[in-house]
């Protein structure tokens, strides 16, 4: 019996290997698998590490906007002098805006934005927020009565989300609805 031989410059990579019949396969496969599990685990380990971290940076960023802005106030108020509306070049980059009434914070990008609105509104993920919008639209548009109150119950949902909402998935509602769910969802919010 001859065994095939290989011809010089033959492609070589989509080729498979041939059976070896002195190779434990199960044990490479175990071995494979392994190193795959080992390799899971530590990617999942590193993007906890990258959510903390992120979550720290807004947590910091938080606790630099309110200070600055107390601290500049007071500045202002114990000489006397007006206080400046000039904002400084670092947040005229920032152009990602609360869209929470009252909140007016400006962001570097979207991501900061969002944890912002998780942590310091209890405005959810953005997944979350824009399902349960997207939720009534649909249920609107087709004369359903979805539970808004059991929806809304663990989130404060930013205003004008039912708009974008209405707007992203192409539902055509009245004015007169949109409003009428956006003021359920305030109230909702409110209690
Ligand atoms: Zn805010």
């Amino acid at each position: 019996m001859t065994s095939p031989t290989r011809v010089a410059g033959e492609a070589t990579t989509c080729e498979l290997p041939k059976y070896n019949p002195n190779q434990d396969y199960y044990q490479l496969y175990w071995d494979l698998y392994l190193q795959n599990e080992n390799l899971m685990a530590s990617v999942c380990n590193e993007s906890c590490i990258t959510d903390d971290l992120v979550a720290d940076c807004a947590q910091i960023e938080m606790f630099y906007d309110d200070n600055v802005e107390k601290l500049s106030s007071e500045r202002y108020l114990h000489n006397g002098r007006k206080r400046h509306n000039r904002r400084c070049a670092d947040e005229l980059e920032k152009d990602f805006i609360c869209p929470y009434e009252a909140c007016n914070k400006l962001y570097g990008s979207e991501g900061s934005l969002n944890l912002h609105i998780k942590l310091k509104h209890n405005g959810g993920n953005k997944t979350d927020r824009e399902k349960i919008a997207k939720s009534l639209v649909y249920a609107n548009a087709k004369g359903l009565n979805l539970p808004v109150e059991q929806l809304t119950q663990q989130l404060n949902l930013p205003p004008k989300i039912v708009y974008t909402a209405a707007e992203s998935v192409g539902v055509d509602l009245d004015s007169k609805v949109l409003k009428s769910l956006e003021e359920n969802l305030r109230k909702q919010n409110i209690i």
